[in-house]
């Protein structure tokens, strides 16, 4: 699609293999994944004005080539709550950021809107080296990184494959309702697999591919921070 390639163009232009976060975001909203609004700012104005604009509370994060990892960055700085706020924790992210890496080249902070916490998933996406562009599903936190509850399908996949995907974990029940947790709307998670899928298909220059986490509501879903690597 046109802003994927023009984004990937300029990406490999530059010599970088990571983009960045509002490219990696901007490219699964033109594949109908959503993502939280954004909008990049370059001073502790700009923050204020753009969070008034996007509406409270909001989350700012570092957006730097030289820092993939963010939070490890002091980076991401949740849950702001006005106008105040906001250009503090563009100062201070900006201070954090250069203080973990003194040669990082600071692009702006996003600033977006906060996602109410709720059941996280997680897409991943690895180009296996026997069997091609392979698609990951699981829930959050410990699921993933402790409990290793995930699956594995080859794209490109269907509809069915990922209903099947998002069944086969040990944690949906969860998903699909538990005590207190409401259940989530799964259709919105498929489409997410089904969509990131095709993306990974129309660029298989894509290396790897993480939604994480991937916020999931009774209603919908929202990508709270994406990750594209190329080869
Ligand atoms: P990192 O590069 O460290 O992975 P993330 O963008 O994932 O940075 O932010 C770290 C954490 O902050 C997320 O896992 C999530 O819990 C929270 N977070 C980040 N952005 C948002 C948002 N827009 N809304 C709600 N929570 C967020
Ligand atoms: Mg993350």
């Amino acid at each position: 699609m046109k802003k994927t390639s023009e984004i990937i163009a300029q990406v490999r232009r530059e010599g970088r293999e990571a983009l960045l976060e509002t490219e990696a975001k901007t490219i699964c909203r033109e594949y109908g994944i959503p993502v939280t609004t954004f909008k990049l700012a370059k001073n502790e104005k700009e923050a204020a004005t753009f969070a008034e604009q996007i509406g409270f509370p909001v989350v700012l994060k570092i957006v730097s080539p030289e820092i993939t990892h963010k939070s490890d960055a002091g980076g991401v700085m949740v849950n702001l709550k006005n106008a105040t706020e906001a250009q503090d924790a563009y100062c201070k992210i900006v201070e954090n950021a250069k203080k973990y890496k003194a040669a990082a080249r600071i692009n702006g902070v996003l600033v977006q809107e906060m996602a109410p916490q709720s059941t996280e998933v997680i897409v991943g996406a690895i180009k296996d080296p026997q069997f091609g562009q392979t698609l990951m599903f699981g829930l959050g936190g410990i699921f993933v990184e402790l409990l290793k509850d995930v699956t594995f399908r080859i794209a490109p996949i269907t509809q069915q494959d990922a209903e099947e995907m998002i069944t086969e974990v040990k944690a949906y029940p969860l998903l699909k309702g538990y005590r207190n947790t409401p259940p989530t709307d799964i259709n919105a998670i498929v489409k997410v697999l089904v969509n990131t899928s095709k993306l990974i298909m129309d660029y298989p220059e894509i290396k790897e591919l993480d939604l994480n986490p991937v916020m999931a509501y009774e209603k919908g879903a929202k990508t709270v921070d994406a990750r594209i690597i190329l080869e």
